[in-house]
């Protein structure tokens, strides 16, 4: 009962290995079972990356796995950066770049059009190459500033309305269990609990 989790990114291990804690299913990392993979994220849209990346990681490995792609989508930027959110400030930003390059571009936006969200897709893959997805999605507002340190990527300028803060300020106690990321897991628990009840082989 193993699941290898596609990604290099340690706050998308973090919050997968945190959501599906119930689950009697080991959550492995590709480190962890010394897979060196770079898989290029040159699909059109949020599942067909997902589904790559957890499908090659499936087939090299022999293993079920799972992949997360996601993205902001930013109204005033007519739905922007979207499926090219980890590259659109260019390919060696890092967070805080790619933080003040939106802030900067919002700067002439009022408040009442700052609205955004988080969409992520979850993949889980089989190594015969049969693969399901699940998505999840998570409304707020772009913040002016950068606010919080806590998580990753965006949470430090995305603010969720309901509490006026932003998830970089919540932190994972509030933002695993109203996220794009969370609300996509919880779907895919079910997939992992049904893959359970038939006796999906890895399970
Ligand atoms: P990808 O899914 O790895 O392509 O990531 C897309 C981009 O969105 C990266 O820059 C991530 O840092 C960012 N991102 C993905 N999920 C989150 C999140 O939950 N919070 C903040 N930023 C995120």
């Amino acid at each position: 009962m193993e699941i290898v989790v596609a990604t290099k990114n340690k706050g998308k291990i973090k919050e997968i290995r945190e959501v599906l804690k119930g689950i009697d299913a080991e959550i492995l990392s590709l480190d962890e079972i010394g897979l060196e993979i770079e898989i290029e994220e040159d699909g059109r849209t949020y599942s067909e990356n997902a589904v790559k990346k957890a499908a090659e990681v499936a087939k090299r490995s022999g293993r079920i796995s799972l992949a997360d792609d996601s993205g902001l989508e930013i109204d005033a930027l007519n739905g922007k950066p979207g499926i090219n959110s980890s590259r659109f400030a260019g390919i060696n930003a890092d967070d805080r770049e790619r933080n003040l390059k939106i802030l900067e571009m919002m700067k002439d936006v009022p408040h009442g059009k700052r609205g955004a969200r988080f969409r992520c897709v979850i993949a889980i893959a089989e190594p015969n190459g049969k693969s399901y997805t699940c998505e999840g999605v998570c409304e707020g507002e772009i913040a002016e500033s950068i606010r919080g340190d806590k998580g990753f990527g965006y949470d430090p300028i995305f603010i969720i309305p309901e509490y006026g803060k932003t998830f970089g300020e919540l932190g994972p106690e509030v933002k695993d269990k109203i996220s794009h990321r969370a609300k996509a897991l919880e779907k895919a628990k079910e997939l992992i609990k049904g893959f359970k009840r038939s006796g999906i082989r890895g399970f």
